[in-house]
């Protein structure tokens, strides 16, 4: 019956993942507190990571939300921008205002951090593991059927 139970559970989980939230990967894992995505970090907004200072420097005028008003460019590689947070206890490694941490901090680590072809932090103690198995997409990929030539032309 336990067996049962867990194998409900599962489905259901994997069905809200899936469908509702839509989700690629399952986020395990916890923070260990290392502060290291409060370094060297890339911005979303809009979509599309930030690339140039001019482009930050219009965002920044045009929107007031507040995270913006406190990350400073430190670098530049062909991701993007690379941003510091002036509310980075670089000491205590930890969040000088940690209760009114944006979304965008609240939410990390996210899987759209790979649309865009970054990686978790090393040091980061979470990871992702994808919901579905290499069979199981194969196993649909197999079973839609191949479009004849009339209908591809
Ligand atoms: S607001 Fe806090 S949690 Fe967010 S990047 Fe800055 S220091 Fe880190
Ligand atoms: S990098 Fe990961 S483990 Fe480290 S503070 Fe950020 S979320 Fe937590």
């Amino acid at each position: 019956m336990k067996l049962l139970y867990k194998n409900i559970y599962e489905k259901l989980k994997k069905f809200y993942h899936l469908k509702i939230l839509k989700r690629h990967y399952y986020r395990l894992g916890k923070c260990n507190k290392c502060g290291a995505c409060c370094e060297n970090i890339y911005v979303r907004h809009n979509g599309s990571v930030i690339k140039t200072k001019e482009e930050f420097e219009k965002i920044k005028k045009e929107d007031d939300y507040s995270f913006y008003q406190h990350i400073k460019i430190i670098n530049q590689d062909d991701f993007g921008l690379i941003f510091e947070c002036s509310k980075f206890d670089k000491e205590k490694r930890l969040c000088k205002d940690h209760k009114n941490r944006p979304s965008i901090c609240r939410n990390y680590p996210s899987e759209e951090i790979f649309s865009f072809g970054a990686q978790l932090q090393d040091k980061c103690g979470y990871n992702f593991t994808p919901i579905q198995s290499f069979e199981e997409i194969f196993s649909k990929i197999s079973k839609k059927p191949i479009k004849n030539f009339e209908q591809i032309n």
